[in-house]
């Protein structure tokens, strides 16, 4: 038996909005097919590494992957066959090499990622390990917090709200079945509150209600009637995270924020006020790309201003790449990290920006794209790095549910030795 990469098969899927993405199959002489797709954003920070897309407009509306596909089977599966798949931090580095830029942008990171967790996979298979116990261990045990976004504004609605997503976070348990099935009961409360006030519940790219309102503040208190109505305790058993994704409203030649029902413009200063204001009142924990993805100097105020009281996660800001980490670190400009595998492009750079923020004292949230596919490494990948908190979308979808639902497999299989990482998954 032998993990020894004998093919590499790559194709072209759609994605969960309709969107060509790349499918990579990897296998190995024991025969074992390893099998990953590569999910895509839509409010992607202009620091991610590159996603290629044909941009022929004829076909796909320009976003084929008919040149990622080629790169993997022409480029890359070469220099893959052979080699033993459970070296993965060589085999990313060679990924990394026969790419040559320092965003991916020869090969595309589509491309890349879709052979670094193909590898990760068949290497887990030929090895008849669990993808979780594979990448994280014999002492992987921790189920993470699920952050559910079940309300949304900003680029991903055309209401009101300026903030794109409001989250629940059923952190208050002491198993993830239970969080998940509060979150969930909480969403069907949320779905019956807004179908009583004549309010749209059709659904979101992430699963989540757009209605009209017109204040974020208005969506926040209709997150705690909803958590009221299901039986439960917001600032107790569910609390709120935002993720406001600040960079989409930035406005480089001002300086500052443009925001939907305001004249003019908004400072940095006057953004974090506001956070301010919605920590006093709200079980807020987590605030997520308060602002925009260059605003460094307002990111350390931020920091200092709300730091120690919640966490402040950099989505855009970081794009899960170590050297924009590190000089979050210098500059003190969050606390936590916003983990994408596809903004970075390997498995192995992934894991080196979880070790490195934690290392650090930081918190990781493992996340999903607007765009995603039934692929559920991302589950795996949470409780491998035991970062305690996963971003996956509302209970609703079934590319959202297939992540919800690879973690119950997963505290099921772990049975008594599985722990959930609860409350303490919101310190700072
Ligand atoms: P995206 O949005 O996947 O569309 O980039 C999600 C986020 O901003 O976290
Ligand atoms: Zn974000």
């Amino acid at each position: 038996m032998s993990a020894t990469i004998f093919d590499v098969h790559a194709r072209m899927i759609l994605d969960s909005r309709g969107n060509p993405t790349v499918e990579v199959e990897v296998v190995t002489e024991d025969g074992v097919v390893g099998r990953a797709s590569v999910p895509s954003g839509a409010s992607t920070g202009t620091h991610e590494a590159v996603e290629l897309r044909d941009g022929d407009k004829a076909r796909w509306l320009g976003k084929g992957v008919d040149s990622a596909v080629n790169n993997v089977v022409v480029a890359l599966a070469g220099h893959l066959v052979g080699l033993d798949a459970t070296d993965q931090r060589a085999i990313d580095r060679l990924l990394i090499d026969v790419d040559g830029s320092p965003n991916k942008k020869n090969l595309g990171a589509n491309a890349i990622l879709g052979c670094s967790l193909a590898v990760a996979r068949a290497a887990a298979l030929s090895l008849d390990l669990p993808l979780y116990r594979y990448i994280g261990g014999t002492n992987a045990c921790v189920l993470p917090v699920p952050l559910m976004n079940v309300l949304n504004g900003g680029a991903h609605a055309d209401n009101g709200l300026d903030i794109q997503e409001f989250m629940l976070v059923p952190a208050g348990f002491e198993r993830f079945s239970d969080a998940l099935r509060c979150g969930t009961e909480v969403y069907h409360a949320l779905r019956a509150v807004l179908k009583t006030r004549g309010l749209s519940t059709a659904v979101g790219d992430e699963g989540g209600f757009a209605p009209r309102l017109e204040q974020d503040t208005e969506a926040l208190d209709l997150l705690l009637h909803a958590i009221e109505k299901a039986g439960y305790k917001p600032g107790k058993q569910v609390f709120l995270a935002l993720d406001v994704a600040a960079s989409g409203f930035w406005d480089e030649g001002a300086g500052a924020y443009r925001l939907r029902n305001r004249e003019g413009v908004v400072s940095s200063a006057e953004m974090i006020e506001f956070y301010v204001g919605l920590a006093d009142r709200y079980p807020l924990v987590i605030l997520e790309d308060g602002l925009a993805e260059d605003d460094w100097a307002g990111w350390t105020a931020l920091q200092a201003r709300l730091g120690e009281r919640i966490q402040l996660v950099g989505d855009d800001l970081f794009v899960t790449n170590s050297e924009r980490i590190r000089r979050g670190f210098r500059e003190q400009a969050a606390n936590a990290v916003l983990i994408k595998v596809n903004q970075i492009g390997t498995l192995t750079e992934t894991l080196d920006a979880i070790t490195l923020a934690h290392r650090h004292g930081w918190r990781t949230v493992v996340s999903h794209r607007s765009g995603e596919t039934e692929d559920t490494s991302i589950a795996d990948l949470a409780v491998a790095a035991g970062t305690g908190l996963i971003k996956t979308g509302a209970p609703c979808r079934t590319e959202r549910i297939a992540k919800y639902n690879q973690l119950l497999r997963i505290e099921e299989e772990l049975g008594d030795a599985a722990r959930f990482a609860g409350p303490s998954a919101l310190s700072r």
